[in-house]
This record gives structure tokens, C-alpha cells and sequence, in this order.
């Protein structure tokens, strides 16, 4: 459906398939999958499959799909990962130091010293 994707966006290219991503969850309203160039190993972003390109645009139901799936990605990453903590945040506006216009949360596992937050 047009309106929904933006045929300019990576992330809206991730969703239809026409580019590849290491995917680690998938339901009916988002999909998650490791960051391409990551912060810390096991970085994770989950998206939105409609296209808003930032927090203002969400809906608040958009944004309860998001963050449902974020305990059970968060302890997917801890399991495989063994951080020994994580940061969950949003980046919106280019100042706040957003790059792709499709709003995204990412999931950064920290380690300690070495990864910026030791
Ligand atoms: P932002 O800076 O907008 O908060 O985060 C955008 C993130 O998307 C960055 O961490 C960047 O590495 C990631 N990214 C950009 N293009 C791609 C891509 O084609 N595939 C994947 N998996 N991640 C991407
Ligand atoms: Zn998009």
C-alpha cells in the first residue's frame, strides 16, 4: 500500500525484501535486525513497518508495537551476547543525530570498557 512505505527509504527497502538485512524478529507491525554498522556488537534496530519518519509522526499504537517486542529482543540479546547492560534509545532529527527518516529504537548491548560506556 503506497501511502504506507516510502519508496526513497532504506528501511521501507528492508521491509519489502528488496534489500538484505540480518533479521532477528518479524511480526505483522514491525521487524527488528542488526544495525550495518554497529555500535556494539549485537546493535539492534526495530522498526515500524509502516513509513513515520520520526517520534512526531508515530501513533501512539505505533509506538506500542515498537516497544512490545523490546523486553523479549532485549533478553534475545542479553542470551546471545552476555552484555552487561544496554542502552534503548531514538534518535529524531539530524541534530539529534538521526541519519534514516524511518523512525527507528535501537538496542545497544554494552560491555564495558572499550565499547564508549566503560
Ligand atoms: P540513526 O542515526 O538514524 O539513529 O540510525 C540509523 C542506523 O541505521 C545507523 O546506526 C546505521 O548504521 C543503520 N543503517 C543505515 N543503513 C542501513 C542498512 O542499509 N541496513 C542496516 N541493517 N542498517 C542500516
Ligand atoms: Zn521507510
Amino acid at each position: 500500500i503506497m501511502s504506507t512505505h516510502d519508496e526513497n527509504c532504506i528501511f521501507c527497502k528492508i521491509i519489502n525484501g528488496d534489500i538484505p538485512a540480518s533479521k532477528v524478529f518479524e511480526n505483522e507491525h514491525v521487524i527488528a535486525f542488526l544495525d550495518i554498522s554497529q555500535v556494539t556488537k549485537g546493535h539492534t534496530l526495530v522498526i515500524p513497518k509502516i513509513h513515520k519518519q520520526d517520534v512526531y509522526e508515530l501513533t501512539p499504537e505505533m509506538a506500542r508495537n515498537v516497544f512490545e517486542v523490546v523486553p523479549s529482543i532485549a533478553k534475545a540479546i542479553k542470551k546471545t551476547y552476555n552484555p552487561i547492560g544496554l542502552n534503548t534509545l531514538n534518535n529524531n532529527g539530524e541534530k539529534a543525530g538521526q541519519s534514516v527518516f524511518h523512525y527507528h529504537m535501537h538496542l545497544i548491548p554494552r560491555y564495558g570498557e572499550g565499547d564508549g560506556f566503560g
